[in-house]
C-alpha cells in the first residue's frame, strides 16, 4: 500500500508569548491508501488542529507533512490549492454552504475552481447529489434543508472532483442516529468501491470501530492506536502501568470518554 501522508514531528503552537498553547505535539504518523482512520479524543485534545495540518488547511510550527512523497511546505500555494481542490474532499461542519445559493450550485463549487465546463460541472454535481439520494433537492436553497440533508450536500461536494482522501470532521455530530448511519454509510461506500481514504475526526466510538485503524489523542499526543486486527500500540500513560491489553479500557473510561 502506497503512503499517502506522512507526518513528522508534528507540533503547532497557538498564540504568542503569555497566550501560547501547544496544540499537538510531536506528532508520527502515516496514513496509507484505502485506509479508514478514525481520530478520536476529548474535547480539546488536538483532533481538529491535527486534521488541519493533514488536509493542508493550517501549517505547523514545527515538523513536516509529506503528501505523496513531497514535503507540503516546499509547495507553492497554487499547488496546495490543486491537492486540496483535486485530491482532498472536506465534510466539515464549519465549512458552511454558502447560504444564497442552491443546493447545486454548492455542489458544483469545487468544479468551478477545478474549471471544468459549465456542462460539465452541472452534470457531475447532479450525479454526486443522486449518489447523496438529494437530486431532488438541487433547486432548494442550501439553508432550507435538514442537518443529515446539510450533511449529505457536504458529502456530495466532497466527492465531485473524485477526491482520493476525503476528511470528515464530527461528520455524524449533530445528528440523530438513523441519519448519522446514513452518513456513514455513504462514507464507508466510497471507502470500499472507490478505495476512497478516510480519515474520520469521531467522539462516536461505534464509528470508530468501523474505522481499519484508531489513533486515540490525548492533549496533543498520540496515547495509542489500534487496528482493525487488535491492539497495536498503546503507550501507557502513568508510569507502570502494565501492558497495553489493560491499558486501552482504564484509560479511556478515566477519560470519561463517553459521549
Ligand atoms: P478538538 O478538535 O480535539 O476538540 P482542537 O484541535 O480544536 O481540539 O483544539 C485543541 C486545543 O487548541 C484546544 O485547547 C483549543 O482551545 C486550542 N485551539 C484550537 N484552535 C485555536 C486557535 N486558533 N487559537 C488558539 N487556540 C486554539
Ligand atoms: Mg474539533
Amino acid at each position: 500500500m502506497e503512503k499517502i501522508i506522512e507526518v513528522k514531528n508534528l507540533t503547532k503552537t497557538y498564540g504568542k508569548k503569555t497566550n501560547k498553547f501547544t496544540a499537538l505535539k510531536d506528532i508520527n504518523l502515516s496514513i496509507y491508501e484505502g485506509e479508514s482512520v478514525a481520530i478520536v479524543g476529548k474535547s480539546g485534545s488536538g483532533k481538529s488542529t491535527l486534521m488541519h495540518l493533514l488536509a493542508l488547511l493550517d501549517k505547523p510550527t514545527r515538523g513536516t507533512v509529506i503528501i505523496d512523497g513531497k514535503d507540503a511546505s516546499k509547495l507553492k500555494n497554487k499547488e496546495l490549492n490543486r491537492i486540496r481542490n483535486k485530491k482532498f474532499g472536506f465534510v466539515f461542519q464549519q465549512f458552511f454552504m454558502n447560504p444564497k445559493d442552491s443546493v447545486l450550485e454548492n455542489v458544483l463549487l469545487p468544479l468551478k475552481i477545478a474549471k471544468r465546463s459549465i456542462f460539465r460541472r452541472k452534470k457531475i454535481a447532479e450525479e454526486a447529489l443522486k449518489i447523496v439520494d438529494l437530486e431532488s433537492k438541487a433547486k432548494n436553497k442550501a439553508t432550507d434543508l435538514s442537518g443529515g440533508q446539510k450533511q449529505r450536500v457536504c458529502i456530495a461536494r466532497a466527492i465531485v472532483n473524485n477526491p482520493s482522501i476525503i476528511f470528515a470532521d464530527e461528520p455524524t455530530g449533530n445528528l440523530d442516529s438513523a441519519t448519522g448511519d446514513k452518513i456513514i454509510k455513504l462514507l464507508f461506500d466510497l471507502n470500499r468501491e472507490k478505495g476512497v481514504t478516510l480519515i474520520i475526526v469521531t467522539h462516536d466510538e461505534d464509528l470508530a470501530k468501523l474505522c481499519g485503524r484508531v489513533i486515540r489523542i490525548s492533549d496533543g499526543q498520540i496515547v495509542g492506536e489500534s487496528t482493525a486486527k487488535g491492539v497495536k500500540a498503546e503507550k501507557a500513560e502513568a508510569k507502570g502501568a502494565k501492558g497495553a491489553k489493560v491499558a486501552k479500557k482504564p484509560a479511556a473510561a478515566k477519560k470519561g470518554g463517553k459521549k
